[in-house]
């Protein structure tokens, strides 16, 4: 993933630097130490006020600039050490390693050896597209001191010291701001979100969170509502991230599902509805990606070519080639192959009961024998076998016996809920989301009735 938020490497005043330090001599025997002042001034009007270096808490070793270089001026005497050093940015690139950008900076590998030696942590053990390196020299050339950004909230600091290098961690925390939307579904949920300004990441973090009780693809209608209270990380008040979703609320064709984000006794973070049951189920509603659906309103199915001989006892989804098709729920592929009417086509058994079925895939992910977790990709949607069009053909058996994938949910087992004895807990922990979640929709109906 690329960073979002770049951090200056180079500090302001590097630049002028260098004529303002040969300058100045010569014009000092020609006019006077006051006319120099000024030439400073002009040329250069922040790097002279006296505040300029307490505006740069960043960079706490900046010597002490122009104010001070003028006086030494007009004594005469040049600086032994110059007053700035400075850095140079270099931006991680797709297929880049460390390697190719220390040399591209002008250094050795062995250069590189001796940083990372320094530090046993993650960083510079691997780099990723969008992390900055930031190179320090000294005078001589040789590497002063390093800087890799890793993201917006850390950054590693390498400094030399007579032996080696030595590393710092530089941590920064975001803070959190509540945020609440509520959106009305037109023509998809992806829409909605878009237009609501949510994230493609929050809009199928919400797709997951339903997964189990929505199927994306088909059931959404126009009108549907759904309210989201979550949290947004700031980075000196400039939003750099989305925190999770606290509390959700989805109104499909008049049916309400809530769900809240709980960490249980046990330290793990899961979502629940309004009575502590986890929103997980065993089966996902939708084995695909349902982003890439075509039309989410048009459920009307292709026309099965086998149509007179083989009654259709699946449900489509049309969808273009490529769309990553999702193991339903947990279990072991018991066929995967090709056969004339099926086209490429994957068998999952899941626990004693339960089959499920995916047909016309165009590429297999996944071998016979082989085990799946929910929402593992284990093919993409074809149009292999006796398919018109691109679509997946799903199917779902219980105890061998075709059942519509639509309904089946209704009759298999509950999905799991939090023990008796930490309830009391649960529901302390939504008395406020459920408030937010309950004024937002009654924000929304006054919206409705003017
Ligand atoms: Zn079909």
């Amino acid at each position: 993933m690329p960073r979002k938020n770049t951090p200056r490497g180079a500090t302001p005043l590097a630049q002028p630097e260098t004529p303002l330090h040969s300058r100045p001599i010569l014009w000092l025997a020609t006019v006077g130490s006051l006319l120099m002042v000024m030439v400073l001034s002009f040329s250069d009007p922040s790097a002279t006020d006296p505040m300029a270096e307490t505006t740069q808490p960043t960079e706490p070793e900046m010597p002490p600039a122009l104010a001070e270089t003028a006086v030494a001026v007009e004594v005469s005497v040049v600086p032994e050490r110059p007053p700035e050093l400075p850095w140079r940015d270099f931006t991680v690139g797709d297929g880049d390693n460390l390697s190719l950008i220390f040399n591209r900076a002008g250094f050795s590998d062995t250069d590189l050896y001796r940083v990372a030696a320094s530090n046993s942590d993650r960083s510079l053990k691997r780099v990723y597209p969008g992390e900055i390196i930031s190179f320090q020299s000294d005078l001589e050339g040789e590497l002063l001191a390093l800087r890799h950004v890793q993201s917006p909230l850390l950054t590693t600091l390498y400094t030399r010291e007579d032996q080696g290098y030595s590393a710092t961690d530089i941590v920064r925390e975001p803070e959190r701001a509540a945020r609440n939307v509520s959106m009305t579904i037109d023509t998809s949920l992806f829409l909605a979100g878009t237009d609501a300004g949510l994230s493609d990441a929050m809009i199928m973090e919400l797709a997951g969170i339903f997964g189990g009780v929505i199927d994306f693809a088909l059931d959404p209608r126009s009108g549907d509502t759904i309210h989201v209270v979550y949290e947004e990380l700031l980075l000196d008040g400039q939003r750099f991230d989305d925190g999770p979703i606290l509390a959700t609320s989805f109104t499909n064709r008049g049916e309400t599902f809530d769900a809240y984000r709980y960490t249980d006794l046990e330290g793990d973070t899961s979502y629940y509805n309004e009575a502590g049951v986890s929103m997980r189920k065993a089966f996902l509603r939708a084995p695909l990606d349902f982003t890439r659906v075509s039309s989410n309103f048009n459920p009307k199915r292709l026309h099965p070519i086998y149509k007179t001989q083989r009654p259709h006892r699946g449900t489509d989804y049309a969808a273009p080639h490529g769309t990553p098709v999702y193991a339903a729920g947990d279990g072991r592929v018991i066929e995967a192959g090709y056969t004339r009417p099926n086209g490429n086509y994957v068998f999952i058994q899941h626990g004693e009961q339960f089959e499920t079925h995916y047909l016309h895939l165009h590429k297999l992910r996944v071998k016979k024998g082989a085990r799946v977790k929910q929402g593992d990709v284990i093919g993409t949607v074809g149009s292999t076998g006796a398919a018109t069009g691109p679509h997946l053909h799903y199917e779902f058996l219980v105890n061998g016996v075709h059942r519509n994938p639509r309904t089946v949910h209704k009759i298999l087992p509950k999905a799991r809920s939090l023990p008796e004895a930490e309830l009391p807990r649960y529901l302390a922990s939504i008395r406020l989301p459920t408030q937010q979640l309950a004024s937002l929709r009654n924000a929304q109906q006054l919206a409705l009735a003017e």
